[in-house]
């Protein structure tokens, strides 16, 4: 756990939290072995206070691992209250049963807390599952133990005499460190496959698609749409004359003119288009379920909103945008990205700040809502 830390600490939170509370687990565990050895203030409350340092400091890697504020003020008064209340009933009057009920009932705080965490954010997925799961049988054995402790006394819930109930707590106390490591990792794995994949079909500027992303979504869209026979539109959008923009301002403003074209477009449309940056300043949208003139006014809007919605703070900038619509299903990607540059360039050409349709590479008639004027997208 905490060599995945130090790989990976800026990509997920709370992994050194989660490796100091197993280490401190496994301290609990030497300090108890020592009884007998030493002083028993030294042994029992020296492992109690690992104990609820452990446990919580694995609450709290919990909940940075899923973005929440650390709870620090609880993690403190669950330990201070917990050493506490221990040193009471084990120097001042001795009482094995209210001990064991009481350090139950504190780190179940904990353990529940944890679950609540991930039932609350956890992803659907295995690790989640799995982690829940550690985390209610935790609960539901401490919660069973102070309750044992409470009503029939400390003899039930003594781990050093044999019996069904201390062997079952001794064994899930032992795997549980082990289980939770393996849990802790789950999750943290399931993060990372989740961040990497995110960062290969992303654009890291803007965190649109990238050619990669926007190939993945445009083949799952089309296999969809051409079973239900529907048309779809594709706009190239290219920024007008930025490299002057990067001239005159400097590379950074021109990196924040990006962001801020990708913002403006992404609140053009729809939840089921998409947005794409294929490197440079050029910008490619996908228009799922789109004919030619639903496709030309969504391309109108944008360009008119990008040439107004400015930010004050940004250079006025413009664009151009070539539409295109794809008429026949074996037309590949690269086809309908090409038909598309062609209008683009015409865009540019015919002086910018402007919209053009692609030429059709097929008859209309091949595919009916792809014509224009029988557009039944909307
Ligand atoms: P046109 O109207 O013909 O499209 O002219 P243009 O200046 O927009 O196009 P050109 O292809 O000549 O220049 C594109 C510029 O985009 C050049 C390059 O420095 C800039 N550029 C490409 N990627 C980035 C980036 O990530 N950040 C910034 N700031 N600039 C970039
Ligand atoms: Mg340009
Ligand atoms: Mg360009």
């Amino acid at each position: 756990m905490y060599s995945v830390y130090r790989s990976f600490r800026s990509e997920v939170r709370g992994l050194g939290h989660w490796s100091l509370g197993l280490a401190l687990l496994v301290a609990a565990a030497l300090m108890f072995s020592l009884r007998g050895g030493v002083p028993d203030w030294l042994s029992v409350l020296g492992a109690n206070a690992a104990l609820f340092w452990g446990i919580g400091l694995s609450m709290v890697g919990t909940q940075l691992f899923y973005g929440r504020l650390p709870n620090w003020r609880l993690f403190h008064a669950v330990w201070i209250a917990g050493v506490a209340g221990l040193a009471w009933w084990l120097l001042v009057q001795p009482d094995f049963a209210l001990r064991v009920a009481y350090f139950s009932f504190l780190v179940l705080v904990f353990y529940a807390t944890q679950l609540a965490l991930v039932v609350r954010y956890g992803e659907r997925h295995f690790s989640s599952y799995f982690f829940a799961g550690l985390m209610l049988i935790q609960s539901a054995v401490v919660l069973t133990r102070g309750v044992a402790a409470l009503l029939y006394g400390g003899a039930s819930v003594d781990l050093l005499r044999s019996g069904v109930v201390a062997s079952v707590y001794v064994a899930t106390a032992n795997f549980m460190a082990l289980l939770l490591n393996v849990a802790f990792m789950a999750v943290a794995t399931r993060r990372l496959q989740t961040i990497l994949e995110r960062r290969s079909t992303h654009d890291p500027l803007t965190l649109v698609l990238n050619r990669r992303g926007f190939a993945d979504v445009y083949a799952r869209e089309k296999a969809q749409l051409w079973r239900a026979a529907r048309p779809l539109a594709l706009l190239s959008i290219d920024l007008d004359h930025f490299k002057s923009i990067n001239d005159r301002f400097g590379h950074a403003t021109g990196d924040r003119v990006l962001i801020h074209v990708a913002c403006q477009i992404g609140e053009a449309l729809r939840e089921s288009d998409s947005v794409a940056r294929f490197g440079g300043e050029e910008f490619i949208v996908l228009l799922p379920d789109t004919g030619v003139e639903l496709a030309l006014g969504v391309a109108e809007r944008i360009r008119a909103s990008l040439r107004q919605g400015l930010d004050v703070q940004l250079p006025a900038y413009t664009v151009s945008i070539g539409v295109a619509c794809q008429l026949v299903p074996a037309e590949t990607l690269d086809e309908l990205l090409s038909r598309a540059d062609t209008a683009l360039y015409r865009a540019k050409a015919n002086g910018r700040d402007r919209v053009e349709l692609a030429d059709a590479q097929a008859p209309i008639a091949v595919r009916p809502g792809c014509a224009a004027g029988t557009d039944r997208a909307r």
